[in-house]
């Protein structure tokens, strides 16, 4: 039976680029994917145009994975997100920067880039079986000895990388099969949950629709802890959804939710909305003030139309106890201070998020504690190796993720490669 010195298992950016790595160093590799192709959910990422990395300098790139993103300062060391631009530039994917330091191939297709991955993993001779789904991984009293199929067949091998993914949208091949074989080799996995999800609200203006479909643009969302202090803030946009919110900074705030929940035990956590973040409460005061004193005899529902989401004033109104037939001439003084919290600090109590399905990441994995940071090697179990998602470390969208796959994928492969081809 042919013996390989590396077995990678999964084809998502991490496994691509583990067996690249590993064959880089002169090592055997066997790639094994279950689905019908390679790089499935590398295909749909950032809206299908593959977000491959992000041009930040490396502190801001950590600031950006809130999920363990320290972690990696090793694997930076060894292959960062310039190393990430240049892989892509030498085999002749031209790469753009858009916004926030977003990196995309000048294609604008995702296939450019699964493409080239195959192909370079191809020039160096890995071999790659798709619709191969592996069952478990073999250990004996040394380490590592191999992997069984589902088919049944054993394959042996010095090395086994996991690179199986999450559990976030299980269709595209992360089932989170990777975590009992962990398990089995003494690791501990950390408590799985979707981040980078849609919110849910059980508010009366979220069940009863009224909003679905409003976009905000340029606000302050913030999760608050049961004292009042805001846990996180992310400005940018968001949306009103039929079960809550949704949008690029609602997807960044989610993970919070889950944090205040468990930490304080309470059954949801309060967001709020600042609709205005550049202005301060009394700015924004004298702006509306002046606003209505311009035209003192108009509904200030009439005045304010512009200024503020038509569809959200009769709700801001109501909170504050504010009639919006009201005129300037006759402003009543308590309700119109509460208009302007409102403004400020607009409440949305949220039970939960969406659930793995619709999650674009998976928060938790293979405890980092028990994986040596310069190589991935897992420290119970010799020969062992994890990279990407599988581990427990989660990043915001904006090619975070995908960065952390690259980076512990090339880690994981470079090791392995080398301790496997050098015994
Ligand atoms: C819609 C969407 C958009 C995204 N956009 C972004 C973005 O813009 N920026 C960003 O940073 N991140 C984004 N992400 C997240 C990012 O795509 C993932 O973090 C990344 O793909 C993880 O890479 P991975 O190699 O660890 O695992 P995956 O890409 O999940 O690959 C795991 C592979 O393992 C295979 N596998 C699993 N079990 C087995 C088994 N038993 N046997 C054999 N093979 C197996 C699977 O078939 C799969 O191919 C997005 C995710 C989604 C879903």
């Amino acid at each position: 039976m042919k013996r390989y010195e590396v077995i990678v298992i999964g084809g998502g950016p991490s496994g691509l680029m583990a067996s690249i790595a590993a064959a880089m160093q002169g090592a055997s590799v066997l790639l094994l994917d279950k689905g019908d192709k390679l790089g499935r959910k590398l295909g749909i990422s950032g809206g299908g145009r593959c977000n491959v990395t992000n041009a930040k300098e490396i502190d801001e790139l950590i600031r950006f994975i809130p999920g363990n993103g320290r972690f990696l300062y090793s694997a930076f060391a060894n292959f960062n997100n310039r190393d990430i631009i240049r892989f892509f530039e030498d085999l002749g994917i031209a790469l753009k920067e858009e916004d926030n330091g977003r990196m995309f191939p000048v294609s604008d297709k995702a296939k450019t880039v699964v493409d080239a991955l195959i192909g370079r993993a191809s020039s160096l001779g890995v071999e790659m079986r798709t619709r191969e789904p592996v069952r478990e991984i073999l250990y004996g009293p040394e380490g590592v000895k191999g992997v069984q199929l589902i088919s049944g067949q054993t394959l042996n091998a010095a090395s086994v990388i996991v690179a199986t993914g999450g559990r976030s949208v299980p269709h595209t091949g992360s089932t989170g099969d990777g975590y009992p074989w962990a398990e089995a080799a003494g690791h501990t996995i950390t408590e799985l949950y979707p981040t980078e999800v849609p919110i849910v609200s059980k508010e009366p203006f979220i069940a009863s629709r009224e909003l679905q479909g409003l976009s905000l643009r340029d606000v302050e969302l913030s999760v608050m802890n049961p004292k009042g202090k805001a846990v996180i803030s992310h400005r940018g946009d968001m949306i009103f959804t039929h079960f809550g919110l949704s949008g690029p900074i609602a997807l960044r705030c989610s993970q919070f939710i889950r944090q205040v929940k468990k930490k304080f035990g309470v059954p949801e956590a309060l967001l709020q909305i600042d609709l205005f973040p550049d202005y301060s409460a009394g700015a924004l005061e004298q702006e509306l003030r002046r606003l209505a004193a311009a035209e003192p005899k108009k509904a200030l529902k009439n005045v304010f139309k512009g200024k503020i989401p038509e569809r959200l004033l009769p709700l801001l109104f109501g909170q504050a106890g504010l009639n919006g037939d009201t005129t300037f001439e006759h402003l009543p003084k308590e309700p119109w201070a509460a208009f302007i919290t409102v403004l400020k600090a607009f409440p949305v109590k949220a039970s939960g998020t969406r659930p793995f399905e619709e999650a674009f990441v998976t928060g938790g994995g293979v405890h980092l504690k028990e994986i040596e940071p310069r190589t991935m090697e897992s420290k119970l179990m010799p020969g062992l190796y994890f990279c990407g998602e599988v581990l427990d470390i989660h990043g915001y969208t904006g090619g975070y993720n995908i960065t952390a796959a690259f980076t512990t994928g090339y880690t994981a492969g470079y090791h392995a490669g080398s301790s496997a081809h050098a015994n």
